[in-house]
């Protein structure tokens, strides 16, 4: 098998004892890659079993890639690895920019070295106010988005119930779906219930592994087995989120869902794990469980 390197700009090298040497970025492909078909991972050129404690970084190569030449994406000039990035950001005469009334709906955008021609003539600044009210209202919009995340955290804070868990999902499958990977945690009491989260990875397709590009989804359940003292009345409108909590690292944005659980639907859709991009989602899967704190604030009647 050939593996074709997606990542290239993670800076870690990894080699297997046999020295075959591979990127961070597909050193945590292949373990999430065996995660999800439930086999030993391995290396793709010596087929040597490869873990996490069997493989070793490779510094001098770290240190040899480092300095090897990458070209800039804007100007096409050569420079040590290690100060590319900087070069990028901050130095590159032809790195692409904004004019500096974009706020105001100036669309230029170009190389910076013509950045202070152009704001020098650009005619935004001499707009009457009432032609820069389309800029303005668009950047409303999205401040009033963000805001209306916060104002339904600090409602939901006044909830009379809520609770917060720190929990661990851990990989698990059935017979019947032999290729397909499933994340449960432990049961979880809450609210004089009994609760999981599970998870799914790349829900929509039968076999995750064909696709490079990875996310997770989740699912609140209210567990019916457990008898209890409490009689539950329902429905039980809930509110929850997932954040990094104290024992995880995971990138996780975020999003608050709703879900009324009654005594017939005592499981919520699979939602999105809101996570920045597949390598993260594969970083997740390659570690051996998922840390993660979930809130959940409870509607009282
Ligand atoms: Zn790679
Ligand atoms: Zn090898
Ligand atoms: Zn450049
Ligand atoms: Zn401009």
């Amino acid at each position: 098998m050939r593996v074709i390197c997606h990542y290239f700009s993670f800076d870690d090298v990894f080699q297997c004892s046999n020295g075959h040497l591979m990127c961070a970025g597909c050193f945590t492909h292949l373990l999430a890659d065996a995660r999800l078909r439930d086999e030993v991972s391995t290396c793709p050129n010596c087929r040597i079993e490869i873990s996490k404690t069997s493989a070793s970084r490779n510094l001098a190569v770290e240190k040899a890639v480092s300095e090897l030449p990458s070209e800039c994406q804007y100007c096409g000039k050569e420079f040590p690895r290690n100060s590319l990035e900087r070069h990028e950001e901050l130095l590159c005469e032809e790195r692409i920019t904004n004019c500096k009334f974009s706020r105001i709906g100036c669309p230029w955008r170009g190389p910076f070295h013509e950045e202070t021609e152009h704001e020098v003539a650009c005619v935004h600044p001499n707009r009457s106010g009432a032609e820069v009210m389309d800029a303005l209202q668009e950047i409303d919009l999205k401040c009033e988005e963000e805001k209306r995340l916060y104002d339904c955290v600090f409602d939901l804070l006044s909830y009379e119930k809520i609770t917060f868990n720190d929990l661990q999902m851990k990989p698990y499958r059935t017979d019947e779906f032999v290729h397909k990977l499933f994340y449960e945690t432990s049961r979880f009491s809450a609210f004089n219930n009994q609760w999981v989260v599970k998870s799914r990875i790349n829900n929509s397709q039968r076999d995750p592994t064909q696709s490079f590009n990875r996310n997770i989804t989740y699912q609140v359940k209210l567990d019916h087995e457990l008898i209890l003292k409490t009689k539950t009345t329902y429905p039980l409108a809930l509110h929850y989120l997932i954040l990094r909590g104290p024992f995880g690292d995971m990138k996780v944005s975020s999003k608050i869902y709703k879900f009324d659980f009654t005594d017939q639907d005592n499981e919520s859709p699979y939602v999105q794990l809101p996570l920045p991009d597949t390598a993260e989602c594969n970083r997740l899967l390659a570690a051996k469980a998922i840390n993660f704190r979930l809130i959940m604030f409870l509607a009282s009647k």
